[in-house]
């Protein structure tokens, strides 16, 4: 694996290549990988593409500065992960790096209904910044494929609509989660989970699996509202317990029992936020 720090370097590395000949997957992330990060590798190696990983940690899309400075740092880990995994190339720039004029910008992206929900509505901005740091990253590696994780349902669609309004041809493999043995979400946030709160985080997906259970077709909201309170009798802070449309996360109140639907949560054990998600297919 060839490590790059500079735009300069990985921009040189990556124009001579042969285009035609070997194709390039991308898979950003903010470091700190695990068995998540690492499938999304494997998968783009699988697909047999040159495949090339990104580490950085973007201050613009943390709305809250204690989570940006307790993120989770693990380097030399992740590059023995990396090499392992035959990923190609890390790119591991710093904040000057991509940010050269600053961080400060006017560019807004129109992410329309999805930065009014869920995730948009509880970070104000946070998808603002994911734009910024994608966009920015596309125009330097300028892959054919991109490899996101399921875990970050809603980033998906927001990545979807960014390749949208950048105009370029780059396609979306959409990998699903990885989990514990337990069923707990792969997080770099869980490293700062204690052995109480790890298992206590359990109930995120066992809630879950509860909404999968138990949703029928008709009213939601009862369902809902027992989710939300198997969190927060166990010591959660719920953000929200949701059940969206899975293809246009337009937030469900009914169920027609016919079109696929997704539940999703967002809930803090003390400190640490944790989302997760779960398909529901009749
Ligand atoms: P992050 O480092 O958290 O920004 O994540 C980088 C990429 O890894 C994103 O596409 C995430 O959706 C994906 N990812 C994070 N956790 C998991 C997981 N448990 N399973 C699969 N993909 C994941």
């Amino acid at each position: 694996m060839i490590l790059f720090k500079t735009v300069k370097d990985i921009k040189i590395f990556l124009g001579k290549r042969d285009k035609g000949t070997s194709k390039m997957a991308f898979v950003p992330t903010m470091g700190a990988l695990h068995g998540g990060h690492i499938s999304l590798i494997n998968n783009a190696k699988n697909d047999n593409f040159f495949t090339v990983c990104s580490i950085f940690v973007n201050p613009t899309q943390f709305n809250n500065q204690l989570d940006f400075s307790k993120y989770p740092a693990t380097i030399e880990n992740d590059i023995y992960l990396l090499e392992k995994s035959g990923c190609d190339v890390l790119f591991l720039p710093s904040a000057e790096e991509i940010y050269p004029n600053g961080p400060a910008t006017s560019v807004k992206y129109d992410l329309g209904y999805l930065e009014t929900i869920l995730e948009g509505k509880y970070r104000p901005g946070h998808f603002q910044g994911v734009c910024q740091v994608v966009q920015r990253l596309l125009e330097i590696v300028q892959p054919k494929m991109l490899y996101l994780g399921q875990k970050d349902y809603q980033q998906c669609m927001v990545i979807s609509k960014l390749i949208d309004i950048m105009g370029v041809d780059i396609q979306l493999n959409i990998c699903p989660t990885q989990r514990e043995i337990t069923g707990l979400a792969m997080s770099s946030r869980n490293i700062r989970l204690t052995d109480t709160e790890r298992t206590q985080a359990l109930r995120i997906y066992e809630t879950l699996e509860l909404i999968k259970r138990e949703c029928k077709p008709g009213n939601l909201l009862a369902l809902k509202a027992i989710a939300t309170e198997n969190l927060s009798t166990n010591g959660f802070v719920v953000d929200y317990v949701e059940i969206a449309d899975a293809k246009t996360l337009e937030l469900k109140e009914n169920w027609d029992g016919a079109s696929p639907l997704v539940a999703l949560i967002a809930a803090y054990l003390n400190e640490v936020r944790l989302i997760d998600n779960l398909v529901i297919t009749n």
